[in-house]
């Protein structure tokens, strides 16, 4: 919907209420202006506190009732305090959720690690509702979740039809919640929600533990979904391994399509590093984008945090971006990130991999379902840590160096002679050293 649709519907409106409502007209509506308009609710500008009370005490009943019949939506009104630029135009002003600029499908490289997310995506924000429903998007932190999410909603805008499109972290969705209970206006925070073309809500893990606010996303959730809505939802792991959700949540969060987010490979960190230089207007010969690739595996936000440290380095040194730079830029914090992976670190993964317990791990336990995994956290340790090999035995269940060295050595051939032990043990390290590498 257009800045000026929206100001004729909010002309509508006042007038109406002008006319039901004459005697608090003259005195409070004269100076109302609409600074938003997202489709599930109006956000009214008032110029001063005393306005913002009276008229939420007063008029909100009225202005919600009219804003309904005006739009045929279940809109609600909200009164909120003008920060008095009353110059700025209504397209500054978003009619509708504040999506990053950067964050659009343009903008992002495509991998094997999220083609299948990112064609999803696309599928999605060209024909709403009807092709994955819901659309269920999991990765850890930093791999483009919530970039993709902001992609869908810049797209959705794009195209003529002005769906209406709510776009939240589900910590926003929660406090949003409880707010309405505490404000008894549950239903206007079910209009808000329920009537949308497209419900998006970002990092859902976020309702584990939280058994009232499952039941009103369980519900919400339901409405949308059979009045043949989208949902799109983003999370740090799949339905089933968020602590504590729902079956039934569980099993509506399965029922479309779930796809998962790697670990961009080596290529796409490269054009990742390329694509995120060239946005703010820097240049990365392919020798330093290649360094920055290597040295950052795991978390994209990491690989731009990368690229900042060297171009703050640069600014501040008056030197020019060589590769001898970047690595003293970067060298600081590879080690002091190398040095944080503890012993523990390690032995959560490999325990929850084998699925074994992490004190059976650390004791002197010698049976051979047990061995094996202490065997790997020992070569783990021994790559991953600065730990002697007195440590790493005095850990994991009161073994001698010659003990530990002899599992290294063991996991070491093993890993040469057979690929499958290679690829395992590849993907335990990026676990574990995903949240560690700068
Ligand atoms: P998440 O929500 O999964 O934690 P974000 O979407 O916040 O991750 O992404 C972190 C940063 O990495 C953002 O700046 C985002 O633009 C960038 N990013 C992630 N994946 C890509 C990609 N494939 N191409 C370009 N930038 C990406
Ligand atoms: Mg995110």
């Amino acid at each position: 919907m257009s800045a000026r649709e929206v100001e004729s519907i909010f002309a509508d409106i006042v007038e109406r209420a002008r006319a039901s409502d004459p005697t608090n007209a003259r005195k409070w509506f004269d100076d109302l202006r609409v600074i938003r308009f997202d489709g599930g609710s109006i956000g009214i500008a008032c110029p001063d506190e005393a306005s913002v009370r009276f008229l939420e005490q007063n008029c909100k009943g009225n202005f919600t009732r009219i804003a309904q019949q005006i739009t045929g939506h279940l809109v609600s009104v909200d009164f909120l305090l003008s920060n008095g630029d009353s110059s700025r135009p209504i397209e500054a002003l978003s009619p509708g959720p504040a999506l990053h600029t950067d964050y659009t499908f343009d903008n992002f490289v495509v991998g094997p690690s999220n083609r299948l997310a990112h064609a999803s995506c696309v599928a999605v924000s060209q024909s709403l509702g009807t092709t994955y429903n819901p659309l269920f998007l999991y990765g850890n932190a930093g791999l483009g979740k919530t970039h993709l999410l902001h992609a869908v909603c810049h797209e959705i805008r794009r195209r003529p039809g002005g769906a209406a499109i709510q776009l939240l972290s589900c910590e926003e969705f929660v406090n949003r919640f409880i707010r309405a209970i505490e404000q008894g206006n549950l239903g206007v925070f079910h209009s808000q929600f329920r009537t949308v073309d497209a419900l998006v809500i970002d990092d859902v893990q976020f309702l584990r533990e939280r058994e009232q606010s499952q039941e009103e996303f369980f519900h919400t959730f339901n409405a949308i979904y059979n009045n043949g809505r989208q949902i799109i939802l983003s999370a740090d792991s799949p339905p089933a391994e968020i602590p504590s959700l729902e079956d039934r949540l569980v099993s509506r969060f399965n029922w479309g399509l779930v796809a998962r987010i790697d670990s961009p490979t080596y290529e796409t960190r490269i054009a990742i590093v390329q694509k995120k230089a060239h946005l703010r207007g820097l240049e990365v010969n392919d020798e330093i984008a290649e360094y920055i690739a290597r040295q950052v595996h795991a978390n994209i936000r990491e690989l731009e945090g990368a690229l900042t440290t060297i171009y703050a380095l640069a600014t501040t040194t008056h030197e020019p971006v060589t590769l001898e730079l970047a690595q003293r830029a970067l060298e600081g914090q590879i080690r002091l990130a190398t040095r944080r992976i503890g012993i523990l670190d390690i032995v959560e993964v490999v325990a929850k991999h084998f699925n074994v317990r992490l004190t059976d791990l650390q004791s002197k336990r010698r049976s051979q379902s047990i061995t094996a995994p202490r065997q790997i956290c020992m070569y783990l340790a021994r790559l991953l840590t600065k730990l002697s090999l007195e440590e790493i035995g005095g850990h994991l269940g009161g073994r001698d160096h010659t003990t530990v060295l002899h599992a290294c050595t063991k996991i070491a051939e093993e890993k040469e002679a057979d690929p499958k032990m290679n690829a395992l043990l590849t993907e335990l390290a990026r676990q574990i050293t995903q949240t560690f590498l700068i």
